[in-house]
C-alpha cells in the first residue's frame, strides 16, 4: 500500500512493522513473502431488500440477503431466529449498506451472533440512495468487525482519482495549492488521497443506487475515474473498497473488492481552503471564475454534506503536549498527559477533547496520523455537550477501538447524557439532557461523568470542567493547564463549550432559565478563571486556525527561515489594543471572546440586530424580586475587575503580517464596543428572594414581548459549587461606563469583604449614578 506522503508513512509505520514481526514472524524486508489473510468476518454490499421465510412451528424465521462480496454475488442465509430478532436484523440490511457477518460451516450461511442475535449482520458503511459521499481511511475508522481476537479487514471509501492495472487511488478531492500568503506549495496538498495495491483477482461491482436491481459485476477497465480535481467538477466517482488484511498488516494489504456507485455524486462545487469559510484572510484572493463571487463571500457547504470542504491541517500548540486536530469549522484537541511520571510512558494518557462532525472522522484520524498519533492510542475522550458537531465521531472511534481490542474512557456531562436531576447547591430538577434519545450507544458507553469545579491532575496536563447551562442543559467549559516543556511553566487554555445562542433569541416559557444561566456562565468564567490563551470550540468564535495558517505563511517566507516562530509566539494572551494599567493590557483574549456572547444576551442595543432578538435588559427573565429594580446591600467577595466591551479583531499580533490587524469574525460583529467598560464583581446580594435559580412555574411579565410568561425553572448560579451565605454568589456588573477612567474610579471604591448599598436594574445590572463613585455606596 502506498500513501501520498511516503516519508511520513515510513515514520508512522515504523512501530507497526515491529508489531508485524512480533505477531507472525514474517520477514518484513522480503516483499515476496505472501501474507496469509487472517480468518475474518465476510463482508458485502446489500443489493436487495432482505427476504424473510415464513415462521416455523417455533415462530422462528430465516433471513436471506443478496450481497455483492469479494467472492461474487451471494445469497446469504441466516439461521432461524425469533421473529423479533428477524425484524431487528432486517432493519440493518438496507440496500447500499456494506455489512459483515461470520460465515458458518455450511456454504453461504451466517452464524447467528450469540450475545446479541440482532448483531448477526453489522453495518460498516451506509450508501443508501442519498447523494452524501462517505470517506474512510483504510487504516482508521470503520472496518470489518473483529472476529475473536482478530481485527476485521480494512475498508476504505472516497472518490476514485486514478487506477492502473495494479493500483487504485482514492481521496476526498480536497486540494490546497498555496499557503495563506499566496506562496505555492511544491506539491499541492491533498490531505486525504491514498493509493492502494489491487489483488490480482479483485472483484469490481457497479452498484446502482437509483435501482439496486441493476447492480452487477463490472471490470477494472470499466471502473470510472473522477475527471479532475477542480472543485467545479461535481460529477465524482464514489466507491467502497475492501482489503484482505486488517490494519496491523496495512502495508501488505491488497484490495479484494471495489463497489463503485452510479449515478455519480453531484455535490458541492465550492473552493476549499485551509482557513474557515468566509475568513477575512480570503479577502485578497480575488473572484471565483466559476460562481463570479468573491472567494471571501463563498459559504462552503456544511461539513455533514461536504466534509472535505472544511478540512484543515493539524498543528502543535504546546510542544509535544497539546495539538489541534479538528477541521476548519469545529475544534478537537489532543492532550498528551505524562501522569506525573515523564520517564514512564506506560501510564501516559492521550486525551481527546470533543469528537467533531459526523462523516468527518477520516480528517481527524488523518490529522492525528500526521502528528504521529495513532487514533487508537486515545485513552480518554472528553465531550463538552450533547450536540452532533461534538459527538459526531464517537461511535466510529469506539468501533475502531473495539476492532483493535483497545478500551477508551468516554467522559460526558451527566446533565446532557441523561438529565439535570440536581444542581451543585442541592436543588432538585427534572430537565432532560441534549443528547438525542437515538444515541443509545454513546449513552450506554459513557464511562465517566464529570465532577465540576475541581482539577483533574494528569501530571503535565490538568483539566477543570465547569458546568454552564444555556446552550444545552449540560454544556460544559474546560480549562486546560498545560506544562510547556520548553520553559517548564504551566499555561492555561480556556475552552468555552457552549457558545451558541440558537433558540434563546427571545424568552420563552422553556428557555428563560437558560438565558439567565448562559449570561451567568460567561461572567463566572471572566471573573473566576485566569486564562492565558483561547482554545476555541469553533473557528468562528476565535480564529485559532487562521492564527496557525498566518504563522505557517510567516515561517514559509524565505526571509524568516532562519528564525521561525511557534504558536506560542503567534497566539496572543492579551488583547493587543486594550488599554494598559501598570503596563499590562486589561483585557485577555479569553475574556474578550466571552464578552462577545455575554453582550449578545444582555444588552438593549442588541435588540436591533435581528428580528426576534430580545435582550435580558428589555425582555427578561428578571431574577425573582427584581422586576422593578432593587436597592440592596451587597458584600463584595472579590476586589472587582474591569471588563472592556468586545474588541472585534481578535489575536492581533503585528509580529506576523497576516495577523497585523487581528482577525474580525463575522459572528457577533455587531457587539463591537471597545470604548465601553464595565466593573464586574462577585457579590453576595443580601436579600432572600432570589436563590440562584429560576423556580418552576415562576410567572413574570416580559415588557419587551408585552406578554406574561410562566417559566419552567432551572439552575442559574446554583450550578457552581461555591456556597454563598444566603445563596450562591452572583457575578454582576455595572451598567456601561463610557471611559476607562470612570471604570477605575468605580473599581477603586470596591474592596473584598466590604458591604455596600447598590441599586440593581430589573436585569440585575448595577445602576451607575451621575457621580460614578456613588455606584457602590
Ligand atoms: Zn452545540
Amino acid at each position: 500500500m502506498k500513501l501520498n506522503h511516503p516519508r511520513l508513512w515510513a515514520w508512522v509505520a515504523a512501530p507497526l512493522a515491529t508489531l508485524i514481526l512480533n505477531a507472525c514472524n514474517s520477514d518484513d524486508d522480503d516483499p515476496q513473502t505472501p501474507v496469509v489473510p487472517p480468518v475474518q468476518r465476510a463482508a458485502g454490499v446489500v443489493v436487495a431488500a432482505p427476504v424473510l421465510s415464513a415462521s416455523d412451528a417455533a415462530g422462528n424465521q430465516t433471513i436471506n440477503i443478496k450481497v455483492l462480496t469479494a467472492a461474487g454475488l451471494k445469497t446469504i442465509a441466516s439461521p432461524a431466529v425469533s421473529s423479533g430478532n428477524a425484524a431487528k436484523i432486517s432493519a440493518t440490511l438496507v440496500p447500499g449498506n456494506l455489512v459483515d457477518w461470520e460465515s458458518d460451516t455450511a456454504a453461504d450461511t451466517a452464524k447467528v451472533a450469540g450475545a446479541d442475535p440482532a448483531k448477526t449482520f453489522q453495518v460498516i458503511l451506509s450508501k443508501g440512495t442519498a447523494g452524501l459521499t462517505q470517506f474512510n481511511l483504510a487504516k482508521y475508522g470503520w472496518s470489518v468487525n473483529r472476529l475473536g481476537d482478530t481485527p476485521g479487514a480494512m475498508v476504505a471509501a472516497g472518490w476514485i482519482y486514478a487506477k492502473t492495472g495494479t493500483s487504485i487511488t482514492v481521496g476526498d478531492g480536497g486540494m490546497v495549492l498555496a499557503d495563506q500568503a499566496g506562496r505555492a506549495f511544491d506539491k499541492p496538498v491533498k490531505r486525504y488521497e491514498e493509493t492502494y495495491t489491487l489483488a490480482s483477482d479483485v472483484k469490481v461491482y457497479n452498484v446502482n443506487t437509483a435501482d439496486y436491481a441493476q447492480s452487477a459485476e463490472s471490470t477494472l477497465a470499466a471502473l470510472p475515474v473522477t475527471a479532475d480535481y477542480s472543485y467545479a467538477t461535481t460529477s465524482r466517482q464514489a466507491a467502497y473498497l475492501l482489503f484482505d488484511q486488517n490494519y496491523l498488516n496495512a502495508d501488505k494489504a491488497k484490495v479484494v473488492a471495489i463497489w463503485y456507485f452510479t449515478p455519480q455524486a453531484r455535490s458541492d462545487g465550492k473552493p476549499v481552503w485551509d482557513v474557515p469559510t468566509q475568513s477575512p484572510l480570503l479577502a485578497d484572493k480575488g473572484t471565483d471564475p466559476v460562481s463570479g463571487l468573491a472567494y471571501v463571500s463563498i459559504n462552503a457547504t456544511t461539513p455533514t454534506n461536504a466534509a472535505y470542504s472544511r478540512s484543515t491541517e493539524p498543528f502543535e500548540m504546546v510542544k509535544g503536549t497539546m495539538y489541534y486536530v479538528g477541521d476548519n469549522e469545529v475544534a478537537s484537541y489532543i492532550l498528551k498527559a505524562d501522569m506525573g511520571t515523564p520517564n514512564d510512558p506506560s501510564d501516559d494518557k492521550v486525551i481527546k477533547i470533543d469528537a467533531g462532525w459526523p462523516n468527518s472522522g477520516y480528517q481527524y484520524w488523518k490529522n492525528m496520523e500526521l502528528l504521529g498519533i495513532d487514533p487508537r492510542s486515545v485513552t480518554d475522550l472528553w465531550l463538552t455537550h450533547g450536540h452532533a458537531d461534538h459527538y459526531g465521531t464517537v461511535v466510529e472511534q469506539l468501533r475502531m477501538m473495539d476492532n483493535a481490542g483497545k478500551t477508551m474512557k468516554l467522559w460526558a456531562s451527566r446533565e446532557d447524557a441523561q438529565a439535570i436531576t440536581a444542581d451543585l447547591q442541592g436543588n432538585t430538577w427534572n430537565i432532560p439532557g441534549a443528547l438525542p434519545l437515538s444515541e443509545t450507544e454513546i449513552r450506554a458507553r459513557t464511562s465517566d461523568f464529570y465532577q465540576y469545579d475541581k482539577w483533574y491532575d494528569f501530571g503535565n496536563v490538568q483539566i477543570m470542567v465547569i458546568w454552564s447551562p444555556g446552550h444545552t442543559p449540560g454544556s460544559t467549559n474546560m480549562v486546560f493547564k498545560v506544562k510547556n516543556p520548553t520553559d517548564g511553566k504551566f499555561y492555561t487554555f480556556g475552552y468555552h463549550g457552549g457558545y451558541g445562542f440558537n433558540g434563546m433569541e427571545q424568552p420563552t416559557a422553556s428557555n428563560g432559565w437558560k438565558r439567565l444561566a448562559w449570561q451567568a456562565g460567561f461572567s463566572y468564567l471572566q471573573q473566576s478563571q485566569d486564562i492565558d490563551f483561547v482554545s476555541p470550540q469553533h473557528t468562528n468564535h476565535f480564529p485559532i486556525v487562521e492564527v496557525f495558517q498566518a504563522l505557517k505563511a510567516y515561517n514559509r517566507d524565505p526571509a524568516n527561515a532562519a528564525a521561525p516562530l511557534t504558536m506560542f509566539d503567534a497566539m496572543r494572551s492579551r488583547v493587543y489594543d486594550a488599554p494598559q494599567i501598570n503596563g499590562a493590557s486589561i483585557t485577555t483574549e479569553f475574556s474578550n471572546q466571552l464578552e462577545k456572547r455575554r453582550s449578545v444576551v444582555s444588552y438593549r442595543a442588541t435588540d436591533s440586530s435581528g428580528a426576534g432578538r430580545k435582550s435580558l435588559e428589555t425582555s427578561g427573565p428578571f431574577k425573582p424580586g427584581r422586576e422593578n429594580g432593587l436597592t440592596v446591600q451587597v458584600t463584595a467577595l472579590d476586589d472587582g475587575k474591569i471588563i472592556q466591551g468586545f474588541v472585534g479583531p481578535q489575536n492581533k499580533n503585528p509580529r506576523i503580517p497576516l495577523l497585523a490587524n487581528g482577525i474580525p469574525t463575522t459572528l457577533d460583529a455587531y457587539v463591537n464596543d471597545p470604548t465601553g467598560y464595565y466593573v464586574q464583581v462577585t457579590l453576595d446580594v443580601l436579600e432572600n428572594t432570589y436563590k440562584g435559580y429560576l423556580p418552576d412555574g415562576y410567572v413574570q411579565l416580559s415588557p419587551g414581548l408585552g406578554t406574561t410568561l410562566t417559566y419552567q425553572g432551572g439552575p442559574v448560579e446554583s450550578v457552581i459549587a461555591t456556597k454563598g451565605t444566603l445563596h450562591p454568589p452572583e457575578y454582576l456588573r455595572t451598567q456601561r461606563l463610557a471611559s476607562l477612567e470612570d471604570a477605575q474610579k468605580v473599581l477603586a471604591s470596591i474592596r473584598k469583604g466590604g458591604t455596600f448599598t447598590v441599586t440593581l436594574t430589573p436585569a440585575s445590572e448595577i445602576a451607575v449614578p451621575v457621580d460614578v463613585t456613588q455606584t457602590f455606596r
